[in-house]
């Protein structure tokens, strides 16, 4: 059992059952015994390897996607440059790279990292210690300035506390985690006396699972607001679907699937993103796959320019590279990009009308 198990099945027994969110927080964050708050969890060596980590392309084309769109918004100064989650850094440095060369962007930016762990927070300082970039960090996106924002987010979304819910024959029931012969084990909450009011709970059938991330919901809210109020771009990118089916709760470890509930605290645990639920705070013909955008951003002639100095192993890892970026077999498909901006805003780079 690891540390985090202990602490759980402890607070369960006196407290009584968890609900999947609570659960989730725990593992992810919990102060001491947290997935992220504890390591690096990135890489080869680590639990799994993001778009970021595969190719500089994916940063590089994602910080011309927000400058092109602050040019066409009319160049706003200042304005903040914000991620969510940034893990290493590794995003964030390939974009303030890649946007060196537009002027005025640096000038105008405020860098703005919203991170959690205070473990990553320091790796996110030694990685961007070399852009020159004023760079400051913020617990959520609610300590945001109020300013113009342009802001990427890649998988964070999917690692927010989600609750999951079950139809009955006559009502609905939540899923949560309690305790079995002393283990943490899955199980159903008595009746609940109401649900959220979402298109996926109106439509549900008896027996149906759906899952609510409230978290993410207010991320996009209050993204949409900044963004509304003063201009600029949310590019909210995961893996997910419009809308996401039954139970999605995933726990990954040294590059494998495990049980949830195996080992809290040690393994990566992320559910689908819900795009239908969070496109209610963009406008439409926002909504598009990632394999799409980066194609449309022009990765093919940034992956032609950057072989032209490759060869060998080198150049088939970078060919590599491109084909799992976009690839409706690798992350192409799968992962799904949601652009937050005005309604009256100029068409979103890499979109299409
Ligand atoms: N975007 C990075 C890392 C994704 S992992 C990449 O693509 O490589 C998720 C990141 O979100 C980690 O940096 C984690 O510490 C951070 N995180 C998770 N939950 C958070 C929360 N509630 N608030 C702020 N940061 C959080």
């Amino acid at each position: 059992m690891t540390p985090l198990a202990a602490l759980l099945v402890e607070r369960i027994r006196e407290d009584g059952p968890i609900t999947v969110a609570e659960y989730m927080a725990d593992c992810l964050l919990h102060p001491t015994h947290g997935y992220y708050t504890t390591r690096d969890p990135f890489g080869a060596a680590g639990d799994f390897t993001t778009a970021p980590e595969i190719s500089q392309m994916f940063g590089e084309l994602l910080g011309l996607a927000l400058a092109q769109a602050w040019l066409d918004q009319g160049a706003l100064c200042p304005f903040t440059l914000a991620e969510l989650g940034p893990g290493r850094g590794t995003l964030m440095a390939d974009m303030l790279r890649a946007t060196k060369a537009v002027p005025g962007f640096h000038r105008a930016a405020q860098v703005v990292l919203v991170e959690a762990s205070h473990h990553l927070r320091q790796v996110q300082a030694e990685t961007l210690a070399r852009s020159g970039a004023r760079v400051c960090w913020a617990d959520g996106v609610d300590d945001l300035p109020d300013a113009p924002l342009f802001l990427v987010a890649n998988e964070f979304l999917d690692t927010l506390p989600i609750r999951q819910f079950q139809r009955a024959p006559d009502g609905w029931l939540e899923r949560l985690v309690g305790l079995v012969d002393g283990q943490l084990a899955f199980g159903l909450s008595d009746p609940l006396p109401k649900v959220p009011d979402l298109p996926a709970f109106r439509s549900a059938p008896p027996g149906a699972l759906i899952e609510d991330c409230a978290p993410a919901r207010h991320v996009a809210a209050a993204i949409a607001d900044r963004v509304a109020g003063h201009g600029g771009l949310g590019l909210l990118i995961d893996y997910g679907d419009w809308r996401s089916r039954g139970d999605t709760l995933q726990a990954l470890r040294r590059h494998a699937f495990e049980n949830p509930l195996a080992h809290p605290g040690e393994a990566d645990l992320t559910a689908h993103v819900d795009f239908e639920a969070l496109s209610a705070f963009a406008p439409s013909n926002a909504y598009t796959t990632q394999g799409a955008l980066l194609l449309r951003l022009g990765i093919e002639a940034r992956a032609d320019r950057l072989a032209r100095n490759l060869s060998g192993a080198a150049l088939e890892s970078h060919l590599a590279a491109l084909r799992r970026l976009t690839h409706p077999e690798e992350m192409g498909s799968l992962f799904k990009v949601l652009a937050l901006t005005r309604a009256s805003a100029p068409l979103t780079p890499g979109f299409c009308t």
